[in-house]
């Protein structure tokens, strides 16, 4: 059986990121993905926010958000590096507002505190390194504080205790779907196995054996390189390799609405409320919104080594009408009691998307783990690099981290 150089595991963003910088460096890569085509899970699913780490608060020490902060301000150049020019084209959403819920985990000065030292280590990063650029702009200030008032007529302002405007953005998650996918298909030096469902992957000797089910039947793939980028199976994955992962993982079930929003809410605000279980409105230029409601939306919570068989559909975007109809019903109402008329949205798209962290109790505990985000990145043992990149945010750069792994192992 011919030997492979490298092989890579799962085709989300931090998949096609090692891939893309390998084949780009001259590296011939096999790149194996579960589904028909690349990209069509968390990476797909998600919010498409590029975090500056304001979220980030309850993280006292700052770590989560300055790793916020370099993968956002690196986003763009990576993307840029891979697919070209085209990577600017890519279209945002409006800037985000943070609404302060009255029952904040933190209150609105603590915040304002955050955003402050957020936006230092922002100015300290560009000061350093002036090229760096947040999805292709440059913006002088992150945050302001504003009158949660001016937020009207699209917010109900009643319910917040202060409101912050600030530069944060989302993109759409499909349109990058759309360039990675053609990039993977375009490069001569990249080898797309679709439909290759990685069960298995064990050391030998000099080399790996990564065993696949297939629309065939079995296959082995030989390699002396893999790269572990699975996402939700990623632990269950390196357990089988041999690796262990720390204690205290935890894999989320949560649900998006994407919907067409009703004329008059076409130049809203997009808003995140703060700080705990809540939601987020991400309005885009065309006419669309992602909608979510986290404590209606989050409909699964498991400490196994990879998330319940079950949640296998709703990732795919394989979601039954009448759960559709109950997430819709959920999430609009409890939307439109702030964001008045997001009820009246046509909905487009009803799916779910699995998030790996780590804590035991959920985000409405201070103390809980899931608000550092700092336990990731590229864990490497010979010629096995297994990457978690946390978020959306921070996969090109992980994923740009472990293409350098590969290259000086080769
Ligand atoms: C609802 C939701 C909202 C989020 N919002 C944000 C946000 O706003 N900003 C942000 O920065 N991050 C956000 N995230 C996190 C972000 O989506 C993930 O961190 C990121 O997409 C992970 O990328 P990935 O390539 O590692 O995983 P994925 O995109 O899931 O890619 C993994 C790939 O591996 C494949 N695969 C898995 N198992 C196997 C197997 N056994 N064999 C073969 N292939 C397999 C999958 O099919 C998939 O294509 C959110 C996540 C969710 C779920």
């Amino acid at each position: 059986m011919p030997q492979r150089a490298v092989t890579v595991l799962g085709a989300g963003l931090t998949g096609a990121s090692v891939a893309l910088e390998l084949a780009g460096r001259g590296v011939r890569v096999t790149l194996i993905e579960r589904d028909a085509q690349a990209f069509g899970r968390a990476s797909l699913r998600n919010e498409g926010k590029i975090h500056l780490g304001l979220i980030y608060a309850n993280d006292a020490s700052l770590a989560t958000a300055k790793l916020q902060l370099q993968g956002a301000l690196q986003f763009s150049a990576l993307l840029r590096r891979w697919l070209g020019p085209a990577a600017d084209r890519l279209r945002t959403s409006t800037p985000f507002h943070y609404l302060v819920a009255k029952d904040s985990l933190l209150q609105p000065d603590r915040l304002e505190s955050h955003y402050a030292e957020v936006e230092r280590l922002y100015t300290e990063m560009r000061e350093r390194t002036p090229e760096l650029d947040y999805l292709g702009g440059t913006p002088k200030r992150l945050y302001a504080r504003v009158d949660p008032s001016s937020l009207e007529p699209f917010v109900r302002s009643a319910h917040f205790a202060a409101a912050f405007e600030t530069a944060e953005l989302a993109i759409d998650t499909a349109e990058l779907a759309a360039m990675i996918r053609g990039a993977i298909a375009g490069h001569p030096l990249i080898d797309f196995r679709p439909q290759h469902r990685v069960q298995s992957v064990t050391p030998a000797g000099e080399h790996y054996s990564v065993d696949c089910d297939t629309p065939a039947g079995p296959r082995t793939i030989e390699s002396r390189q893999v790269v572990n980028c699975l996402w939700e199976e990623r632990l269950r994955i390196d357990r089988s390799a041999g690796i262990e992962a720390r204690a205290g993982w935890v894999h989320r079930l949560k649900y998006r609405v994407i919907a067409r929003l009703p004329e008059a809410l076409r130049r809203g605000p997009s808003v995140t409320m703060v700080l705990g279980p809540f939601g987020d409105v991400v309005v885009r230029d065309d006419g669309t919104a992602y909608l979510s409601w986290y404590p209606l939306g989050m409909r699964g919570w498991s400490h196994d080594i990879a998330p319940p068989l079950q949640w296998d559909a709703p990732c795919r975007g394989d979601v039954p009408a009448a759960q559709a109809e109950s997430v819709t019903r959920d999430l609009l109402s409890a939307i439109d009691a702030w964001y008045p008329g997001a009820a009246q949205s046509d909905v487009l798209i009803v799916d779910a998307g699995a998030i790996v962290g780590y804590g035991s109790s959920d985000v409405d505990d201070p103390k809980s783990g899931l608000h550092d985000r700092t336990r990731v990145g590229v864990n490497s043992l010979a010629g096995y690099h297994s990457v978690d990149p946390g978020k959306l945010t921070t996969a090109p750069l992980f994923g740009r981290l472990a293409a350098d792994r590969v290259i000086e192992a080769l």
